[in-house]
């Protein structure tokens, strides 16, 4: 304490706080990616470098392009990135639904990594600390069209320590059943198709119906009835087929119903979550707070499910978690990267009370752990991640196993001045 109080400066105190960083002088000086492939998704990992050797690690959402961040680099060089507020209202506006957020919220993540390493703590003690010490996760599961095959693959989820499980149930598992599907020639039942649902055309018969349900009863029957059981990617049906196949599977205890319409439809889900006794969920897609609180207003859906990558980042993404649960509505989280923006999510997880659950889609890439370092292995431990108690997100990167999964080998964290001058009148209003 002597030593401290002798300097008898702030400055003196700030470096007691991180020997690294004197956090009111830190300044953005470069922005550069990384982009890691088959993670099973493509994921552009982003750096921001300072004034001061420290420096964030953020991730563009899943698939999406890491020019949605790099175009934004001339907004942020030179602010300090512990003003994340500040520098997030600042590029808000080029963030936009699904992957055209993911520049934004990239940022986002890397900046409350940043003034986390300046003030040397962890990311949820700065949005208000802890509910939590693990996070519940369920992971994405390989689909099979054998109920068999499928219910033993989520079988091996529950005996590998998940407590909530999740499958893909869609029409795609009727395409070879003659009378199972009611549908204009020649439309698809890809679920890539761009045709939103209610415009298809597409609805299911008696006989379809009776399939898809005895397809979840054999997964019921595999896994039990006591583990939550989540159900997603019912393909582009018409908003009576939702709620029909809704009323199909409410005797096997869904524990939500994902997407089965696109989320803008406000009064469409509320017309199938008001019909059906299954809890319906949406939101992946949706960026920024108004959307989430519109649906959770109308109880249009009964959970709601962002991607921070896409959402908002970190921040707005507890916004929405808090002004949700004002209505009753409870927060999963979707999420499909590397372990960068895992614990991006993990910290605001932590940090939001009606949290649910959290995603993931790596479990079978076998070198996923090895992507990062710094954090208790494996990063899901018999179906929970513990929150990191290292500065910022709490993770650093290991370089060779990253090097070794790039999408274009040999550029990893390229320096990029050819964005250092991109601009254009960014004003909002006149
Ligand atoms: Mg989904």
């Amino acid at each position: 304490m002597a030593g401290l109080w002798a300097g008898d400066t702030l400055e003196a105190a700030m470096q007691n706080v991180n020997q690294n960083s004197r956090p009111s002088d830190l300044k953005i000086t470069e922005l550069r990616v990384a982009v890691v492939a088959r993670a099973p998704m493509t994921c552009p990992l982003i750096r921001i470098d300072t004034n001061q050797g420290i420096y964030g690690l953020g991730e563009v959402r899943d698939g999406a392009s890491p020019t949605y961040a790099l175009f934004l680099k001339s907004r942020i060089l030179g602010e300090n990135p512990c003003n994340i507020d500040k520098i997030f209202r600042k590029i808000k506006q080029f963030g936009g639904d699904s992957r055209q957020a993911g520049g934004v919220c990239g940022i986002e993540m890397a900046l409350w990594d940043l003034a986390g390493k300046a003030y040397n703590t962890p990311v949820y003690q700065m949005l208000g600390g802890k509910f939590r010490h693990k996070i519940r996760c369920y992971a994405d599961t390989t689909e099979s069209d054998d109920a068999k095959i499928y219910a033993q693959r989520l079988k091996k989820r529950h005996e590998e320590g998940f407590t909530w499980l999740k499958m893909d149930l869609g029409i795609d598992l009727l395409r070879n059943v003659p009378g199972a599907l009611t549908q204009p020639a020649g439309e698809s039942i890809e679920q890539n198709v761009t045709r939103q649902h209610m415009f298809t055309g597409i609805e299911i018969t008696e006989k379809g119906l009776g399939l898809m349900a005895d397809f979840v009863a054999q997964v019921r029957e595999a896994v039990g009835m006591e583990v939550p059981l989540s159900a997603d990617h019912f393909g582009h049906i018409g908003v009576n087929s939702c709620i029909r196949l809704g009323k199909a599977l409410e005797k096997y205890n869904m524990a939500w119903l994902e997407d089965m319409i696109p989320w803008q439809h406000t009064e469409l889900w509320k017309k199938i979550t008001d019909a059906i006794d299954v809890p319906t969920l949406t939101g992946e897609d949706i960026y920024l707070k108004e959307h989430f609180v519109e649906l959770a207003r109308n109880h249009a859906v009964d959970i709601l499910h962002p991607d921070l990558a896409t959402s908002g980042g970190i921040l707005e993404t507890k916004k929405i978690g808090d002004a949700i649960q004002e209505y009753g509505v409870p927060m999963a989280m979707h999420f499909a990267g590397t372990p960068v923006s895992c614990m991006a999510s993990v910290h605001c997880a932590a940090a939001t009370e009606n949290f649910l659950v959290l995603e993931n889609h790596s479990v079978d890439v076998p070198w996923w752990d090895n992507l990062v370092e710094g954090i208790e292995k494996p990063i899901i431990n018999r179906g929970f991640i513990t929150v990191p108690e290292k500065p910022g997100l709490g993770v650093t990167l290991n370089d060779d196993v990253v090097n070794q999964h790039l999408l274009e080998p040999g550029h990893y964290f390229d320096p990029t001045p050819e964005w250092n001058k991109e601009r254009s009148h960014d004003r909002l209003w006149s």
